[in-house]
């Protein structure tokens, strides 16, 4: 019998892994220049940190948690989102007594019990961000500039970031109410009439076109907003144009997780059909307080690297598995032919790769077609050869795997042959 994944699970396996890879770097290389500092937290948590923190009326913690009791009794949750956990690590490790605001990122698996379809996985993967301790702006849009470089750099050019606030504990509920009794008399289904008592909010974001149709005119919260709400939206907007970030504001843009507060946004893929949303984030000023902490404002934003990969994948036209840079493969290619050559051959790809070159060889009794072929695959410039003829001369044969040209260079000179031609 053979085993496969669960349903659901999104994995990475060569080639496809170095796009993964690749996205995730471009991520923690943004946050690293903005001096966030990494952090790696509990993949698992109490199950009452998410009903708590992420909000009993929301979709995740009602319909998609993988939650479990343990051997001894706990009731533990496989993590659905990453900002309650990253907050709870903050403030357990009293990171918000030292200097403010706390910036931290982090990466890896995050898990939901959905409907598996294309971009949308029960173990899927995020990289994100959180600044904690201030309600400056400045840090809103900070945070914002660094998920846009990120996915400029990736080459990423069809997105959009959508842009909206969900005011605050002061003005919010006065919209809430308004928007309950617009919904209220709609002619909705029991469930979404449901929602309406439940959470509201999320009534805006059905994506059935008759839902769409009835809802076109509801109430927004940017008409709702109070003073000190709508300056902070205004003073994020100004200083986003001012970055040459551009943005599109999205006043029916709600989120799914019920902490946010203000500032809230999304990055939408042009190319990626149904799941469109590649990150999302917010203000999230009262959610300290929810899980048993000490006021302290955050904002924060996590990108899905699955759709991510896929956006890089859809508009580099690539059709998926292709590798997408050469130089995630490997640079120098080692092939030793017969006895007494593959101690040799390891000692060459040692110091190459001590020197910085990716270097690989190939392993076990192959014939010079054989290893050849495996050279072409590994993507390397050079193939270095050592055969019988090359050990008894102490020469090692360098051949240029583009223009087919052949060298022999003396074996105590190849390592820095191969180095002057691929690291220069
Ligand atoms: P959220 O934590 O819901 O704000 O999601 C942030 C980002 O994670 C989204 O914009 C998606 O890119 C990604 N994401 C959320 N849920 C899934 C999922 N089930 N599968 C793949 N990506 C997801």
């Amino acid at each position: 019998m053979t085993f496969q994944a669960p349903k659901g699970v999104s994995e990475y396996v060569p080639p496809r892994s170095a796009l993964f890879e690749e996205a995730r770097e471009a991520f923690a290389n943004s946050a690293r220049r903005a001096c966030y500092g990494a952090m790696e937290t509990a993949v698992f948590e109490d199950t009452a940190l998410f009903v708590r923190g992420v909000g009993e009326s929301s979709d995740v913690v009602r319909k998609e948690m993988y939650s479990f009791e343990d051997r001894g009794g706990r009731e533990i949750t496989l993590r659905p989102e990453f900002t309650a956990g990253v907050l709870r690590s903050v403030l357990e490790n009293n990171l918000h007594k030292g200097a403010l605001p706390v910036k931290v990122w982090t990466a890896g698996p995050a898990f939901r019990y959905e409907r598996p379809q294309a971009g949308r996985y029960r173990q899927f993967y995020q990289f994100d961000l959180e600044a904690i301790g201030t309600q400056d702006p400045a840090v809103d849009a900070e945070t914002i500039a660094v998920g846009y470089d990120a996915y400029t750099a990736l080459g990423l050019r069809q997105f959009t970031l959508l842009l909206n606030s969900l005011g605050d504990p002061k003005c919010r509920p006065a919209y809430r109410e308004a928007l309950q009794n617009f919904l209220r008399g709609l002619g909705l289904d029991a469930e979404t009439r449901e929602r309406i008592e439940l959470n509201p909010l999320r009534v805006l974001d059905d994506k059935r076109p008759e839902v769409r149709d009835q809802t076109a005119n509801a109430p927004v919260m940017m008409d709702y907003l109070c003073a000190e709400c709508k300056a902070h939206h205004d003073t994020v907007r100004g200083l986003l144009a001012g970055l040459g970030i551009p943005f599109t504001d999205a006043p029916r843009l709600v989120r799914g997780l019920d902490y946010y507060t203000r500032t809230t946004y999304e990055f939408d893929h042009a190319l990626l059909g149904a799941q469109s949303g590649i990150g999302g984030g917010g203000r999230y000023d009262g959610l300290s307080e929810d899980i048993g902490g000490p006021p302290l404002p955050g904002i924060g934003f996590a990108v899905g690297l699955d759709r991510a990969v896929l956006a890089i994948e859809s508009e580099r036209a690539l059709a998926p598995g292709e590798p997408a840079r050469r130089n995630a493969g490997c640079q120098v290619f080692g092939v030793p032919l017969g006895e007494d050559t593959h101690r040799s051959m390891l000692t060459l790809v040692t110091a190459l790769r001590r020197a910085g070159v990716r270097a690989d060889m190939a392993f076990g009794a192959r014939g010079l077609k054989g290893a050849m072929k495996a050279a072409d695959r590994s993507g390397a410039a050079f193939a270095a050869l050592i055969g019988g003829q090359e050990r008894d001369h102490g020469t090692v044969r360098m051949k240029d795997l583009a223009n087919g040209e052949q060298h022999d260079v003396p074996a105590a000179e190849a390592a820095a042959w191969l180095i002057e031609r691929v690291l220069r």
